[in-house]
């Protein structure tokens, strides 16, 4: 019975006695060595037969007597047969502490170790092509955002869709048209580089992200190339040859957007372009063509109101004292939603809108929207907080806007005084008298006025002086430099002080660390906005956390 035990358990043991000094093989030995043990000098034969990096674990996990130990476990690859083994010696103790049995189990690990690398495949590769998957690409264009952004560099995303894949795969059949797509991912493999990274998105899309796109990663260069191998037909399994073309749409960092997932947003709404102009076409990127898509959207709202709820909803982020971390407000952020559920970033859409006039009713409806959670707010907790709202230019310079924005408080009974009206310089530009007198109205309301993004247009301290603003953000490009760069902090701590001797109250953008936080403490910066403090997040984020900021007391 211990014998079928033995052999049965796909592994092999030597079995090792001291006062006899006998040594004897176990069970499946053959399945592992080409050789018999029948002295313990002999065990020296398995060093020969491990990988190099081997040798010395093994050496010393052989003889833990030595050490006077009990047990130890530890894997070891065999030279010729590439077979991962798991080592498992046990030593047996007299009464005395001297070792009378030593047992050593050798048990085949390959196919669990070959799962396991399986599974890290799994995690960055797509199994079907061999191309990245997308959670990967996302994060390697991530890496490559952040080096062009240090190396002035550029980076270009195409984003690749088979023409009318439907119609393919009905013609040639479900399994072919696996084939198909597998067949163009394998090719698109001999494309990446170190600064050519490939993935397959979903069925029949595909994304390639390339640093400094110049000579033969141009994007010019590589979608000749995939043209010309698209000329030939693919060859399937069942011996059908398939021919089709792709529409690709492109977008540049930084002239389309600076985010990975704008980036890539952006080449995918121009890809629609090259596909309503006949397919089988490159589209570069341009923001009028972002301007359609947004006039689309402006025309379907305007039919049916319901639409803005599908697709927008508000994110909320905190504002916090940093003399305490208190929470002093939230700024609301519009999120957009597409069709597909991917999130596309107010910073590509509402530059857009803006020029478009979309952001009209946009605005409206993140006024409206932001005010009816926050009264619910105030509703269910006594806590005092201060909701802040973009509101831009166009916005801003609307005849009714006052009013609009004063019934929508009234309706939702909320008082002018729990609002900021988070405006930004460029409003002053054009008009600074008139826009002077429109502020201090809506400031006679009671309503806040706090001046965004401080120090990225034509800022100047000395225009600041009688300005009606209650709160001056500093963007977040002085606090991302703040500690490397000496010229930042000057600048820095003269408009922290400027701004207070105004009498006017400070919040920091963009904190992410606990130094950046520290610092602009000591500089009595009076309000802190950041990763640091809290990320942006849906409503029921903020009443969780009023919830236990009003528990506490
Ligand atoms: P903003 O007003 O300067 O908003 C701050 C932006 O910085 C937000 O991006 C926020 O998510 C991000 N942010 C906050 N803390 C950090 C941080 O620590 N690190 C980093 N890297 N980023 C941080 P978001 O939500 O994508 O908004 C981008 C811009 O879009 C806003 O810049 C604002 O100009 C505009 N926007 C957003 N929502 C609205 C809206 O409802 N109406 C209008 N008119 N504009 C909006
Ligand atoms: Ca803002
Ligand atoms: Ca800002």
């Amino acid at each position: 019975m211990l014998r079928l035990l033995c052999e049965t358990s796909n592994s092999a043991f030597i079995y090792y006695n001291y006062q006899d000094d006998r040594v004897e093989t176990i069970a499946n030995w053959e399945h592992f060595f080409d050789f018999q043990v029948s002295h313990i000098g002999e065990l020296d034969k398995l060093y020969e037969r491990v990988e190099e990096q081997y040798v010395l674990p093994l050496k010393e996990g052989l003889f833990i007597e030595k050490q006077n130990r009990e047990r130890q476990t530890f894997e070891i690859k065999l030279k010729e047969r590439a077979l991962c083994v798991e080592v498992e010696v046990n030593i047996v103790y007299d009464e005395q502490g001297r070792p009378t049995d030593k047992i050593i189990r050798f048990k085949d690990i390959t196919r669990m170790m070959a799962q396991k690398d399986e599974l890290t495949y799994m995690a960055y590769y797509d199994i079907l092509t061999g191309l990245y998957n997308r959670n990967y690409f996302v994060r390697l264009l991530g890496e490559f955002l952040r080096r062009a952004e240090t190396e002035h560099c550029k980076v270009a995303v195409m984003f690749l869709d088979i023409d009318d894949f439907r119609r393919v795969n009905d013609g040639i059949g479900i399994i072919a048209g696996d084939d198909l797509v597998q067949l163009f991912g394998q090719y698109l493999t001999n494309l990446m580089s170190s600064n050519v990274i490939i993935s397959h998105f979903s069925t029949d899309i595909y994304c390639i992200g390339i640093y400094d796109p110049c000579g033969a990663r141009s994007v010019e260069t590589i979608y000749r190339v995939i043209r010309e191998r698209l000329q030939q037909p693919f060859k399937m399994t069942d011996g059908q040859e398939v021919k089709m073309t792709v529409s690709v749409g492109v977008s540049e960092y930084p002239e389309a957007a600076v985010g990975t997932l704008e980036l890539i947003n952006c080449a995918e709404i121009v890809m629609f372009k090259a596909k309503s102009q006949g397919k089988d076409a490159i589209q570069y990127f341009e923001s009028t063509i972002l301007d359609d898509f947004l006039q689309t959207v402006t025309i379907q709202t305007k039919l049916k109101e319901v639409v803005f709820e599908q697709n927008f909803t508000m994110y909320f982020q905190p504002q916090c004292f940093a003399e305490d971390k208190k929470l002093r407000g939230v700024e609301a952020l519009i999120r957009w939603k597409d069709e597909q559920g991917d999130m596309i970033s107010p910073a590509v859409f509402i530059p857009i809108a803006e020029k478009n006039g979309a952001i009209v009713p946009i605005g409206n409806w993140v006024v409206e929207k932001s005010v009816q959670i926050y009264a619910d707010w105030r509703k269910k907790y006594a806590y005092p907080l201060i909701l802040s709202l973009n509101i831009s230019a166009v916005q801003c310079k609307q005849d009714c806007f006052i009013d609009s924005v004063l019934r929508i408080l009234e309706r939702y009974g909320v008082s002018p005084q729990e609002i900021e009206l988070e405006i930004t310089e460029t409003i002053l530009v054009e008009d600074f008298e008139e826009t002077k007198k429109r502020l201090s109205d809506l400031r006679k309301t009671g309503i806040r006025i706090s001046l965004d993004d401080f120090g990225t247009g034509f800022s100047s301290l000395s225009y600041l002086k009688g300005l009606p603003i209650d709160t001056l953000k500093i963007d977040k490009s002085f606090v991302d430099t703040l500690l490397t760069d000496m010229n930042t902090q000057i600048i820095t701590e003269s408009i922290i002080y400027m701004v207070k001797r105004l009498g006017y109250e400070t919040i920091a953008e963009g904190v992410e660390t606990e130094e950046q936080f520290t610092y602009l403490r000591e500089l009595s910066c009076d309000i802190i906005q950041g990763y640091y403090t809290g990320r942006p997040m849906p409503a029921d984020g903020v009443e969780k956390l009023l919830k236990e900021l009003t528990e506490k007391g």
